[in-house]
């Protein structure tokens, strides 16, 4: 059955019903002037307002029968589509074939706040390509498949897909299509990053490549037969290999990390002595590099639940750093403690304090982003790789912690650890 003899047949049961109500009125006026009940006069009147309620009735049905295909479709289907629409998770818009919004979710209104129901889907979504999809889903009655993006308020992208469905029972052709909206933002980030990750990398690792390669062919020719110049180029290269095998290995260790990201360390492990055992594995640099550690620690073991491999790799970044970055401080200072933390939890907390030159307030929401470094310059020549504190942070996720740094230009900077004890874990 089409739209328009639907409307037929329910103006045809509209009439009827309002007929018998005015036959079943007369005949209750007339039985009460007839039982003197009723003053006739009255009784008409009553009759009178009775029969004009029926006729605004008749009129305001004929008019919705006698409306436009287009706005009978909208009103017809807009419980059904309406229901069916709003219970998709995705942004969906569904459309008559003049391009009318027949329906659409809140995600979608989300996305187009100025969109309303009845309105041109063109008033509100001003891409072209998004409306001629529409108009080929209606001509060609097979899915269209088109790309969407939007700069305003931030970029995003979308994929959208423009349905073609035959709503009204009958219908030959198709009468409404379901516009949707697949968000692809999230996954053009991580392609983005991806991307930076391969440049930084390959970058990292070409550049002690050709100062290997470089001192190769120098070797090879006019260094030749000079053994001072082949003794100290040797030198030089054998810190590039050292670098590059460092590059590989906190790549490595990222990805490893990365990989168990899920499955969080479920064997517990006292803090104190991984600090201990990282700070003795460092002697000889804080003695090179003149800087005198201490400890403070409770007397008591601060047990979580650990890698302990992964824990001294993050103690080791820490501590490195503040006796390369701080050793103008002279002093590095280590505490282990336990805590509550600000919802209330115990948690371990293990902080590495220097007295360098600190770091400025702008680079540190940035310091664990991959090869993000203060001075690049800098950081090179204290064999740094720029991944040292992204290892950091990996862990930590990975342990269900946190790190946070103060530091003040001129007075040093402390990175703070913040771990769930033992006893924070959650019964099971
Ligand atoms: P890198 O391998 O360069 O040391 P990290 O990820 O460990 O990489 O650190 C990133 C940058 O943070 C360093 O290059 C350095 O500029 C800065 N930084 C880290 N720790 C300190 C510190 N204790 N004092 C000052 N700057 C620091």
């Amino acid at each position: 059955m089409s739209v328009t003899e639907d409307r037929v047949v329910r103006g045809g049961g509209l009439r009827r019903g309002v007929l018998l109500v005015v036959i079943a009125a007369a005949i209750v006026f007339a039985g009460l002037t007839a039982a003197g009940a009723l003053a006739g006069a009255l009784a008409l009147a009553g009759f009178a307002v009775v029969a004009m309620a029926a006729l605004v009735v008749l009129r305001g049905g004929a008019a919705s029968a006698g409306a436009s295909p287009a706005s009978a479709a909208s009103e017809r289907s807009a419980d059904p589509l309406r229901v069916l629409v709003a219970a998709l998770p995705d942004p969906v818009i569904a459309l008559d074939r003049e391009g009318r919004v027949l329906a659409l979710n809140d995600p979608a209104r989300a996305l187009t706040p100025a969109l309303r129901q009845g309105d041109p889907v063109s008033l509100a979504l001003r891409a072209p390509e998004l409306i001629e999809t529409v108009n080929r889903a209606f001509a060609r009655g097979e899915p269209q498949r088109t790309q969407y993006s939007e700069r305003v308020p931030h970029d995003r992208w979308f994929e959208t897909f423009a349905v073609p469905v035959k709503y009204a029972a009958g219908a030959g052709t198709p009468d409404v299509v379901l516009l949707t909206f697949r968000d692809l933002t999230p996954l053009r980030r991580v392609e983005e990053m991806r991307a930076d990750f391969v440049a930084n990398a390959s970058h990292e690792l070409r550049t002690p490549l050709a100062a290997l390669s470089g001192f190769i062919e120098t070797l090879q020719g006019s260094a030749r037969d000079d053994a001072k110049a082949r003794e100290r180029f040797l030198g030089i290269m054998q810190e590039q290999a050292r670098r590059m095998a460092r590059l590989i290995d906190d790549l490595l260790s990222l990805s490893r990390i990365e990989l168990n990201a899920h499955r969080r360390p479920d064997v517990p492990v006292d803090l104190v002595p991984i600090v201990r055992q990282v700070i003795d594995g460092l002697q000889t640099l804080a003695r090179d590099r003149g800087v005198t550690v201490s400890v403070a620690a409770a007397p008591d073991a601060i047990t979580v639940l650990g890698d302990r491999d992964e824990l001294v790799r993050l103690f080791e970044n820490l501590v490195e750093n503040a006796l390369k970055y701080g050793a103008a401080g002279k002093r590095v200072d280590i505490k282990i403690a336990l805590e509550t933390s600000a919802g209330g939890e115990p948690e371990a907390i293990a902080s590495v304090r220097d007295f360098g030159p600190g770091i400025a307030p702008e680079h540190l929401p940035r310091l664990t982003e991959r090869f993000y470094r203060v001075d690049v310059r800098e950081s090179r020549a204290q064999g740094g790789t720029g991944l040292g504190l992204a290892l950091v942070k990996h862990i930590l996720n990975r342990h269900r912690g946190r790190l946070s740094i103060d530091s003040t230009l001129g007075a040093g900077a402390t990175f703070t650890v913040h771990l769930p004890t033992d006893e924070a874990r959650p019964s099971q």
